[in-house]
């Protein structure tokens, strides 16, 4: 007994000390990353939001079950470890005490059957894992496989002390059942069976038995323990307080303002010299950066939904943040050096990595190459994946916005749209006085908002500058105003008042552009005292709606399909003419993922008679990207496929007539791929994409008369969309109220 017992706490004792040493430096490392003062206001202020989360994502693993095979075997696997901590109790009493029951619980028959149940669900859930990792080995599947870049080795050895786990538990209780020492009298149906099995070796032989595996089973799991704290199984301690402060509800929507010090950065007041723009080395990061990396799993669910990576670019956000660990890590003795003196007494190999560029070409020793960085869309896809809630598009922004506001590196084909954007306020330097050219032809006014909006106003009607610049985009402008104009809404525009939001500016890294056009945008709306805003950009909805409240400008702001949707179900729209078409809509990241706007386009066109809605294979929360998010729309895509021609590919393989989407970037995005596929002779030539108010607008004119179908309307006498579209119907010179 003496000697199990020295055995038993020796164990401990070492592996408690080697994963506490490890535990430490961690935290350390973890404290050499900037504070992030924000993130601990944030749960001090909304701690019923936070424990929610809690208990939705880490006990009921929501993001997780998402993928139901490997979510209920990793549900299965967590809640298998929770209980089978009461088994590791009776383990350690099992050294002092054979008889040992946890006192006051201990011979409850159920207890034994938890036990015994979840010991065998985990055996299923880590059978099911190693099928799962064997499958799709990436050996077999390269690139295509979720775990290609995973240290797929640390992990199969995790599976494998996970099973010696739960097979030295059963081995032993099975034992003392054979040795009457075991406290649960029936119901501990797994490790009867196996006390069947042990029964001929008679009880001396069990008593070894039980010895030796109980001393194994405590073994195993101390081993288990040092391993989690050396591996991507940090996760088990990590992801419950990398989930406590991370950005609610989602990490995703609005950017987050530049922060040096846990201070939001003045422009007017920042200094280069001592001040942190972006990330330009490791510990640039916060600590709740340092965080993300250390809780990656290793999963490659966002790998796996990420367009960039599935186009062929070398950006995969899985290996963003395990590079990112990888040389937090590796330049950790030099972080942690508490002295120049120590520094220069580190290795050589340490040193050269702490000379290692953040961002810099791959050859060159960079950890994150600028093609990786420059890939990225912000399409949101990885963050909405992540079961432990890490926020790659912040990480990826903050790298931005260091290399474009002090190296001044970027893409030189995105050069001329931030000066465009600086000095005339829209992307293609237009200028405001093109901002009223799409109201021309109609044949009602459209206000101008000249001083305070008056009562009467009910919208403000934020066009953007593709809708009011960009000959495609401006045909859904002119079908949202119309259809406001035929539901009798109020509405006023800015006109050339109004410029860029910033949104290309910001998602590019260039802040100090970003700063410049919002401010300028709130003290105009401000001014003029908007206060109910539609959008019918999504990047502007989402600008507006979560990102200029950062600076003062706090409105109600919707999206066109949101609102063009209540008109229907309110009966002020009623949409009539049938479009006999099979439609297939495209989610624009920024309006479904990112703000979640699902329902309402949907609710749109399932209005509109005669449409048959088909959705493709990739919609809603899991939409594939177009390509023209995170400033892409301004850079060449140089690397592998054209997202946006993966993207058209997914929606041909519905054989639609019609694609339809609801964000003017998608429009050209797909629109242009369309163009392609119809040189080639993959798409039919009268395939074409258009917003969903188009469609609405086509509908909800009254069918035409036999004779007027035969050519278009006199320009500038119809509907709200027939202007644009020469082979729609003419329609009645101005159409009232539906
Ligand atoms: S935001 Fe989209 S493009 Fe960027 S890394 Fe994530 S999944 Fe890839
Ligand atoms: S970042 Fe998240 S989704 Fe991606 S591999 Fe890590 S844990 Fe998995």
């Amino acid at each position: 007994m003496a000697l199990r017992i020295i055995i038993g706490l020796a164990l401990t004792v070492i592996a408690l000390a080697i994963a506490g040493r490890r535990l430490w430096w961690l935290y350390r490392l973890g404290r050499t990353g900037q504070p992030a003062p924000e993130r601990i206001e944030a749960v001090r202020q909304h701690p019923a939001r936070d424990a929610e989360a809690e208990v939705t994502e880490v006990l009921g693993q929501r993001k997780l079950l998402q993928w139901t095979v490997p979510g209920i075997a990793h549900f299965v696997t967590f809640w298998g470890f929770i209980i089978l901590i009461l088994t590791l109790i009776e383990s350690y009493g099992d050294l002092f005490s054979r008889s040992f029951a946890i006192p006051g619980i201990g011979h409850w028959a159920w207890i034994g059957f938890i036990e015994d149940l979840f010991g065998v669900a985990v055996m299923a859930g880590i059978i099911t894992f190693a099928v799962i990792r064997w499958r799709h080995d990436p050996k077999r599947e390269g690139r295509n496989s979720r775990f290609a870049g995973s240290h797929t080795g640390a992990a199969w050895l995790v599976l494998v002390l996970i099973f010696l786990v739960v097979a030295t538990l059963l081995v032993y209780r099975g034992a003392q059942i054979d040795t009457g020492v075991f406290p649960y009298a029936h119901d501990a149906f797994a490790s009867q069976i196996v006390g069947h099995w042990l029964h001929p070796l008679g009880v001396g032989a069990d008593k070894a038995v039980e010895t030796t595996f109980v001393l194994a089973q405590l073994a195993v799991i101390l081993g288990f323990l040092v391993l989690v704290t050396y591996s991507k199984h940090l996760h088990i301690f990590a992801a419950p307080v990398n989930v406590l402060f991370s950005r609610r509800p989602n990490g995703l929507g609005g950017l987050q303002p530049m922060r040096s010090g846990g201070k939001v950065l003045d422009f007017e007041e920042a200094d280069p010299d001592t001040d942190i723009f972006g990330r330009g080395k490791i510990e640039d990061f916060t600590w709740k950066g340092m965080l993300d990396m250390a809780t990656c799993t290793e999963c490659g669910r966002c790998q796996s939904q990420c367009p960039a990576w599935a186009t062929g670019k070398p950006l995969s956000p899985k290996m963003v943040i395990l590079d990112l660990r990888d040389h937090a890590f590796a330049k950790a003795p030099y972080l942690l050096a508490g002295s120049d003196e120590e520094r220069d007494q580190l290795p050589e190999a340490v040193k050269k990595e702490a000379d290692r560029p953040l961002v810099g070409d791959a050859a060159a020793g960079g950890v994150i190459d600028p093609d990786v960085l420059w890939s990225c869309t912000n399409c949101g896809a990885c963050v909405e994946e992540c079961p432990v809630d890490i926020e790659h598009i912040d990480h990826i922004t903050d790298m931005r916005r260091h290399q474009v506001l002090i190296e001044s590196s970027f893409p030189p084909e995105a050069s001329g749209m931030l000066k465009n954007l600086e000095n005339k306020g829209d992307p293609w330097g237009m200028g405001g006085a093109k901002r009223l050219e799409w109201t021309e032809g109609l044949d009602f006014e459209v206000p101008v908002v000249d001083g305070p909006i008056g009562d009467d106003v009910e919208y403000l009607f934020w066009v953007g500058c593709a809708g009011a610049l960009e000959d495609r985009a401006k045909k859904t402008t002119r079908a949202v105003a119309g259809l406001l104009h035929t539901a009798g809404v109020n509405f006023a525009i800015l006109g050339p008042a109004e410029t860029c939001t910033g949104d290309p500016a910001r998602r590019m890294g260039n802040e100090f552009v970003f700063s410049m056009l919002a401010q300028q945008n709130v003290e105009t709306l401000n001014e003029a005292g908007a206060r109910k805003i539609v959008a019918s950009c999504p990047h502007c909805f989402n600008t507006i709606s979560n990102e200029y409240p950062q600076l003062g400008g706090n409105y109600e702001v919707i999206h066109h399909t949101q609102l063009l949707a209540r008109l229907v179900a309110d009966g002020k729209l009623t949409p009539v003419t049938p479009i006999d078409e099979k439609i297939t809509y495209h989610d624009p990241c920024f309006l479904g993922r990112h703000n979640r706007v699902f329902t309402a386009p949907r609710e749109i066109m399932e209005n509109v008679p005669g449409v048959q809605a088909q959705e493709m294979h990739r919609c809603k929360e899991r939409g594939f990207c177009c390509g023209a998010g995170g400033a892409r729309m301004w850079m060449e895509e140089r690397i592998g496929k054209r997202i946006n021609e993966e993207r058209i590919e997914e929606a041909l393989a519905t054989n639609p007539d019609t694609v339809s989407t609801a964000c003017p970037f998608c429009l050209v995005m797909l629109g242009d791929a369309i163009g392609v596929k119809q040189s080639s002779g993959e798409a039919a030539d009268s395939l074409e994409v258009v917003d969903v108010a188009q469609l609405l607008a086509r509908s909800v004119q009254p069918p035409a008369p036999a004779v007027a179908a035969a050519g278009p309307g006199p320009s500038g006498t119809s509907g709200p969309d027939a202007p644009d579209r020469p082979d729609g119907p003419a329609a009645p010179a101005s159409p009232g109220p539906s």
